[in-house]
Parts: structure tokens; sequence; C-alpha cells
């Protein structure tokens, strides 16, 4: 605007000695339209922009935002380029991209209803992308995914893997259960028709060289693969398979042995307890080596998910129940039951067991720092969802990245695992991960800077969701739709 009214200016002045006013007057209006700016949805002025992969603030910016995309950011004069359907005064509050959760479950084949009512809990709680890490009803999740990218359904953009393979007769409902390698290639065939963005592999009954060949073979057909850690291998065993993700902290304390191969060797025999293996892993515990082997993922690229607030939540089940969580209104009555079976194993653990419970815990969280040293990828998820009990989608990413910060990460390193790592995983790097020009506007105003305390990420001011403004009023508005349908199926449950 300000170079047309420099162009403006000059024509005045020329036309001011030559023309009649009128013509002056015409010609005026006729460069205001020129001058007239470009549309945006939104601008948002005098912001302090969150670089989180630089650890810095950009103070006093403004953001433009147009169907979605940012279009321009800059100093607070930007905006006069733009005429704007909707301008926010953003004084004193902070922007970064919204949360990404890497590891969550949708699932439970009776619960559809209550699982499509997580997709504006988490949009709420500024967590505007998930990966869905298998369930079973993953025809429903990636009918909701094709809605939400299409803007029928509100949610956070999904990537699942849809049904997870495992061995035949495992415990998981609704995954691709093979026993050969021609199985695995007709549930890979399947999986590539469902157009699954990555592939989830667990141990419970698939055999471990079938485990390695399903690695090999998905990754031969594009996908990444994203697992557990069966027994009988070495962390490297998996990686040189071509692993992409390993999930759980828990399964880490493996490559931190000076013995790991041999206890390896022993479970896979079954020789050795679940529970022996775990002691004798804590007891050959050795930093020096941890790194070592941590170097040598890093190097493979196998990067790693610790799912920490699952893990804490179920080790200290006997210091906080949470059954007084606050939290919980927000949570369907039938997904609240899921979460009984992991509380009722807990509850059958001695004090001894307890006590390992929480050792076992603590050393695989201490983990996370020396991760980070080796250049290890760490991913942000939380295993939230249904089944993990206490487990929250939506605010349970917050506390996955206060977590990691509380076990040795800064706070840019924590929300790098989230909105940096986590588009990378699915390439999407081009899209995503900084407040910047073409990428999408997917965003989180905060009231206070989470550079500084990460628990800032739970102050959001607004989400920003696919360019549209939603405001904390609009927020509180979602989440008591949520809370009343919430109490709406409880009450229907009491009268029956
Ligand atoms: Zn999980």
């Amino acid at each position: 605007m300000r170079l047309c009214e420099n162009i403006l200016y000059a024509k005045a002045q020329f036309l001011i000695g030559n023309m009649k006013g009128t013509l002056f007057f015409l010609l005026l209006s006729t460069c205001a339209l020129n001058a007239q700016t470009k549309q945006a949805d939104l601008i948002l002025l005098n912001t302090n922009i969150i670089d989180v992969a630089h650890n810095t603030v950009l103070h006093n910016k403004t953001v433009v935002i147009n169907k979605g995309v940012i279009i321009a950011t800059g100093n607070d004069a930007i905006s006069k380029n733009y005429t704007s359907n909707k301008t926010i005064d953003a004084t004193g509050k902070y922007l970064m991209p919204a949360l990404w959760d890497m590891h969550m479950h949708f699932g439970g084949d009776t619960l559809i209803e209550e699982n499509k009512m997580l997709l504006p809990l988490f949009i709420a709680m500024g967590v505007t992308t998930v990966r869905d890490c298998a369930g079973d009803i993953s025809l429903d999740v990636i009918k909701w995914k094709h809605e939400i990218d299409k803007g029928i359904l509100e949610g956070p953009t999904i990537f699942t893997s849809g049904p997870k393979l495992e061995g035949p007769k495992s415990i998981w409902p609704g995954d691709l259960e093979i026993a050969n390698e021609t199985e695995l290639k007709l549930a890979l065939d399947s999986l590539q028709k469902l157009k699954v963005d990555f592939i989830k592999i667990t141990d419970n009954t698939l055999s471990p060289p079938l485990f390695l060949t399903a690695i090999k073979e998905s990754r031969k057909r594009g996908w990444k693969v994203s697992a557990h850690a069966p027994v009988p291998f070495t962390l490297q065993e998996l990686s040189d398979a071509g692993l992409s993700t390993i999930e759980h902290i828990g399964y880490l304390l493996r490559a931190a042995s000076t013995d790991e191969k041999r206890i390896a060797d022993l479970r896979g025999k079954g020789t050795i307890s679940a529970k022996e293996g775990s002691e004798q892993i804590l007891k050959t515990f050795d930093a020096d080596i941890a790194l070592q082997n941590f170097k040598k993922l890093a190097a493979k690229g196998t990067a790693v998910v610790p799912t920490m607030n699952g893990s804490s939540i179920v080790a200290y089940l006997d210091k906080d129940d949470h059954k007084k969580d606050e939290y919980l209104k927000y949570l369907g009555p039938a997904l609240k039951r899921t979460y009984n079976w992991r509380v009722d194993r807990a509850s059958k653990d001695n004090a001894e067991a307890i006590a390992f419970r929480h050792t076992n815990f603590e050393a695989a969280a201490a983990l996370i720092p020396l991760l980070q040293k080796a250049g290890v990828v760490l991913l942000a998820g939380t295993d939230a969802g249904y089944l993990n009990s206490y487990n929250y989608p939506g605010i349970g990413l917050h506390y996955e990245l206060a977590m990691m910060v509380k076990y040795g990460l800064t706070p840019a390193q924590a929300l790098q695992a989230s909105v940096i790592n986590g588009p990378a995983f699915f390439n999407q790097q081009k899209n995503y991960g900084a407040v910047e020009k073409d990428k999408k506007a997917d965003l989180l105003l905060l009231d206070q800077n989470p550079l500084t305390d990460i628990n800032n990420t739970q102050k959001i001011n607004a989400v920003i969701r696919k360019g549209n403004y939603l405001s904390r009023q609009k927020l509180d508005a979602i989440l008591l739709q949520i809370e009343k349908q919430v109490a709406q199926k409880e009450k229907a449950e009491s009268v029956h």
C-alpha cells in the first residue's frame, strides 16, 4: 500500500498542474483499487513468533493467512498490503506451530462414537495432527481421515497405520495376523489398498524371523515402519532391518546393557522371564554403551517415540490413581472403562513389583538426554486413546512435552520432537514446522512463552486450524459441548 501511495502522490503532483480535479479524483480512486491489497482470511498483528528450530522468539511480527496457508510474515507494516476478514491484535502473545501427537490409538469396536468425540477434543487442546498407531476400528479412522482432509469433519489431520501386523491369535483385536511370508504379502497388499500412511508391527505372537521380514518388505514398498522391539533381537538388528521408529522408551534400555545380545538370546529361548530380563538389563546398565549404541541407531535413521506419559502413569498408579482427574469429563464412559485392564493388572503388584515399576521407568526416562546427545530423532507421542489408562487424548501431549523437559531436553528440543520431527517423519517438513510463508496455518497462540517454560503450551489463547481462528471462547465452547455429550452418555447408561 505504501508503495502505491507514493505512485499516487507522484501522479497527483503531475495531474494537479495539467488536469481537472475530477479526472484527478477518478485516477486516484482507480489507483486505490489497484493498490487494493491482497485478500487474506486472517491477520495476526504484533505477535511473538516462536522459532522452534532455532530456539528463538521473533518479536512484534505480523502473520497473514489465506486459504489455510501462511502467505506472509513480517513487521506490522505489511498488514497494509492485505484486506482481511479478520484481524486479531496478538500483542504479548506467542505464536507457534500447532502440536503433533506421534503415537495415539483410536480403537474399541463398540466405541466408535466415543472415539469420534475425541476429534474436536484434540483440536481444542491444540493438537492438530495425530499419528494413529493401530487399533481395531481402522476403516472408520480412514473414513474420518478423508472427511477431515476434505473439510467435511472437524478434527486433527490423521496419519494412520491401519490395522497392525501381528502373529496368529494375538491378544490384539482387529490386527492383521500373519503366520508366513505368503500371508505377509497378502497383508501388505491389503494395507496398500487401504492406502495406510505407515506400517505398525507388534510382537505378541508374531514369529521373530517374520517380524524382521515384515520390516524389510514394508520398507521395500515405501512405507516407514513403527514397532515394538521383540525380545530375541538387539535394537541394532531391528535398526539394520530398516525399522523407522521404536515405540516406547522402555525398549531402549536394552541397548544400554553391556550384555544386550546374551540377554536377548535368553529371553528369546524363554530361559529367563521378562522380569528377569529387565532386572539383568538394569544390573548391566552402562551409559557409555548406551551412547555408543544410540549413535548407531541415529546413523541408521531409527527414531524413538518415548511415550513417557503413558509409562509414568502406569508406573506410578500407586501414587496417583487419577480417579479425580478433571479431564475425565471429556472422555466417554465406555472409553474410560477400557482403562481398567491396566489398572487391574497393576493393582496385583506387591511392594517389590511396584518398586521395580518405578526403578524401571526412571532408568528408561533417564535415557532421554543420551538419545538426544547421540543424535537419535525423538518424536513426541502419548500412547493416548483407548486402553492406556488415564493417558488423555489432547492434554496428554502437553504432559509428554513437559516430561521430555523434566528428563533433560530443553523446551525447544521437546517442541521440535512434536512440531518439526513429527512432520518430517511423514515428509511434510515443507508444509509444517515453522511460522513462516507457505507453511500450513495450523498454529497455537499462547499467552506465555513455551521456550522459557514448557508448561506454557497449555496456556492456549487460540488455535488456528487450517487458517480458521478458534478463540479461547470458541475452544471453551467446544470443550463444554464435549463435556455435555459425555454427561448425556453417562446419564443414559445409569438409566439402563
Ligand atoms: Zn501404542
